[in-house]
């Protein structure tokens, strides 16, 4: 039963193409969202204080926070659920989840035709698709997660 949880909990975070859907910006239960909210709370009216500080500490840093603002707001409010609740917000033209969901494969490591070429993903994702994949694969799902749950994504 533990096992089962354990695995629904990894899959809500890694995507079937291997991705780490938990830490990414769009991610509702992400580090990212969860942290600019935080600090968006923290943070409380800084707006009035950090145009006050340009001029006070002679900082003309301050007079960026507008634009600091606006990025904390925009990672605060990360709607997506994860790829398997829904399409990805960021590959449009990501072909795995539909393909995997044919397939009947959690991963696209367990899939006979892995590594396809019918992915959808540029270069650089496709690399890394490989070399997720083989990872999970070698070490298995759980221990992969272990490996790593708390490396950013970018
Ligand atoms: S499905 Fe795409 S947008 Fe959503 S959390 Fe995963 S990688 Fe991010
Ligand atoms: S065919 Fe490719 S994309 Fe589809 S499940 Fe297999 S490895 Fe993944």
């Amino acid at each position: 039963m533990m096992e089962n949880v354990e695995r629904e909990f990894i899959k809500k975070r890694i995507a079937p193409c291997g991705l780490h859907c938990g830490k990414c910006f769009a991610f509702t239960e992400g580090d990212i969202s969860c942290h600019s909210t935080e600090l968006k709370k923290s943070l409380g009216n800084f707006e009035v204080y950090a145009q006050r500080f340009v001029g006070m500490l002679d900082e003309p840093v301050f007079a960026k926070y507008p634009d600091f603002k606006e990025m904390l707001d925009y990672f605060s409010v990360a709607s997506c659920q994860g790829c398997r609740k829904e399409k990805c917000k960021l590959f449009k033209t990501c072909n795995v989840r539909a393909c995997s969901e044919e397939k009947e494969v959690e991963f696209c490591f367990q899939c006979s035709q892995f590594p396809c070429e019918h992915t959808g993903f540029d270069e650089h994702l496709y690399k890394r698709f490989v070399t997720i994949n083989k990872r999970m694969r070698e070490i298995g799902i759980e221990k992969y997660y272990e490996e790593i749950k708390d490396v950013p994504r970018y």
